[in-house]
C-alpha cells in the first residue's frame, strides 16, 4: 500500500518496473542483497514459533504470513504493484477471475434493499450476476444509457447505493463522461465502480478521475499471455477495508504461481500496450476506408460515441475494437472470420495473439437498442506484424463480399 506516502513523482513506466518489489519480499532477513522479483511462495500452513507468536499474529491481518488463504509475498507484491499504478488507492485485492473481482466488489458495497445503476453496454457476465444473484437477494439493478448523463440523474433514488461504469463499453466501445458521473455520485454519497480492463491504469488511472473502485480482468492485459485467469479490485483507502473483508469472508484468493505470472506480465505492460495501440490504430484506420465496413468502433476514431471524452480523459487506446459490416448476413460474416490465417477465434483478449470474434450486442441490451448496418466483428490486435494482419483481413473482406 502506498497510502500516506509522500507525493510520488515517478512516471507510470518507472512504477511498472519498480512496483511491488519490497525488500522484505525479495531478500532473506539478516542477509544483504536480494533477488529482483518476489519469487513463488507456495503455502497453506504457516509455522509459528510458539503460542505467543500465534496469538500475536492473529488471523485478521494483512501482508503478514498467517495462513495460505491470506496470501504470501508473491500475491502481496502483485497487489501492491497494482495499488501503486492507481494514485489515490488504499489497496488491492486479487481474485481467481475478472468476474470474481466484479462480483466481489459489488458484494462489498451493496446490501439488500439497495439499488445499483449499471451501464447498459456492460460486459455480459456482469449483467448476469446482477440479474441472477443480486436481484434474488433483494438488490435492484437499473440499466442506463452510456451516452446519456441526464439519464443517470433521473434514475437516482434514495436507495441508490452504487453506479457501475465500464468505459469504453464491452463490444460497442461507447466512452462515458467519467468525471461528470463520479462528481454527481460523490455529491450524493454514492459509490462508483469501474470495469477498467480495456484501458488499464496505464491509459486511465481511474481513481484519480474520481472513481472509488477500479476493477480489472487481469486475465487480459496484466497477464498479457493468455495463460492465467485473474481479477483485481483496487479501492480508495476509505473503501478498501470493506473490499478486503468481503474477499476474506468469501475465501477469495489466487494461486502464488498465477500471481507470479501476472506480476511478470505487468513488467512489460507499457511496451506491450504501446505496440497493441499502434497496430490496432493502423488496422482500425485501414478498415475505416473499406467499402465493406460501415463503421469502426474504436475510441480513438471520431466515429466512436464518446470519442471526445476519450481524447480528454485517456492517455492511450489499447488493442481491442469492433467493426460493423455494411450489410451481409451471418454466413457472410462467418466466411470472413473462418478463413483468417493470423486471427484465432476465441473468447478473452489482451494476449499477444490476434483474435476475431463475431459479436451481437443487441442481445445484451435493455435500456438502449443496438441498431447497425450489418453484423459485427470484434478484433483483439496482437503483437504480430500489422501488415500481415491487414493482408489477412483484406482477404477476409473479399470472402465477405463474395457472400454478401
Ligand atoms: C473478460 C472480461 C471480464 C472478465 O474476466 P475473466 O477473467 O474472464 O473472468 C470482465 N470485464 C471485461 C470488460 C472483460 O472483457
Amino acid at each position: 500500500m502506498t497510502g500516506g506516502k509522500e507525493r510520488d513523482d515517478r512516471g507510470p513506466l518507472t512504477k511498472l518496473a519498480q512496483a511491488g518489489r519490497r525488500r522484505e519480499w525479495t531478500g532473506m532477513p539478516g542477509q544483504p542483497g536480494g533477488i529482483v522479483s518476489p519469487p513463488v511462495w507456495r503455502a497453506s500452513t504457516i509455522l509459528y514459533d510458539n503460542v505467543a507468536h500465534l496469538r500475536a499474529v492473529g488471523t485478521n491481518i494483512h501482508e503478514r504470513l498467517s495462513y495460505g488463504r491470506k496470501g504470501t509475498p508473491t500475491a502481496w507484491g502483485l497487489a501492491d504493484a497494482l495499488t501503486e499504478m492507481e494514485p489515490g488507492a488504499g489497496g488491492t485485492m486479487l481474485y481467481p477471475s475478472g468476474v470474481a473481482a466484479i462480483s466481489g466488489a459489488l458484494m462489498a458495497v451493496l446490501r439488500p434493499g439497495d439499488r445499483l445503476l449499471m451501464v447498459d453496454s456492460v460486459y455480459d457476465p456482469t449483467r448476469n450476476f446482477c440479474e441472477q444473484v443480486l436481484r434474488p437477494y433483494g438488490i435492484d439493478t437499473i440499466y442506463y444509457d452510456p451516452c446519456d448523463l441526464a439519464a443517470i440523474d433521473r434514475l437516482l433514488h434514495d436507495n441508490s447505493r452504487a453506479i457501475f461504469l465500464e468505459s469504453p463499453g464491452s463490444l460497442t466501445f461507447e466512452v462515458q463522461d467519467i468525471p461528470a458521473i463520479t462528481a454527481l455520485a460523490r455529491d450524493r454519497g454514492i459509490v462508483t465502480l469501474i470495469d477498467n480492463t480495456w484501458a488499464t491504469p496505464l491509459f486511465f488511472p481511474a481513481l484519480s478521475h474520481g472513481v472509488d473502485i477500479s476493477i480489472l480482468a487481469c486475465t487480459k492485459y496484466i497477464v498479457g499471455h493468455s495463460d492465467v485467469m485473474m481479477g483485481s479490485v483496487t479501492a480508495t483507502a476509505g473503501l478498501f477495508p470493506q473490499v478486503r473483508q468481503t474477499a476474506w469472508l468469501f475465501g477469495q484468493m489466487t494461486s502464488p504461481d498465477d500471481a507470479w505470472l501476472a506480476a511478470r506480465g505487468l513488467r512489460t505492460l507499457g511496451v506491450r500496450l504501446a505496440q497493441h495501440q499502434s497496430s490496432a490504430l493502423d488496422i482500425a484506420r485501414w478498415l475505416a476506408t473499406r467499402p465493406e465496413v460501415a463503421r469502426v468502433l474504436h475510441p480513438a476514431l471520431p466515429d466512436c460515441p464518446g470519442h471526445d471524452l476519450w481524447a480528454r480523459d485517456f492517455s492511450g487506446s489499447s488493442g481491442l475494437f469492433s467493426f460493423v459490416l455494411n450489410g451481409g448476413d451471418e454466413a457472410a460474416r462467418a466466411a470472413l472470420i473462418d478463413g483468417l490465417a493470423h486471427f484465432g477465434i476465441g473468447y478473452s483478449w489482451g494476449g499477444f495473439e490476434s483474435l476475431a470474434l463475431p459479436v451481437d450486442p443487441a442481445r445484451h441490451r435493455s435500456a438502449t437498442r443496438w441498431q447497425a448496418e450489418g453484423p459485427m466483428v470484434r478484433l483483439n490486435i496482437g503483437l504480430e506484424d500489422p501488415a500481415d494482419l491487414i493482408a489477412d483481413l483484406d482477404a477476409g473482406l473479399a470472402r465477405f463480399r463474395a457472400r454478401a
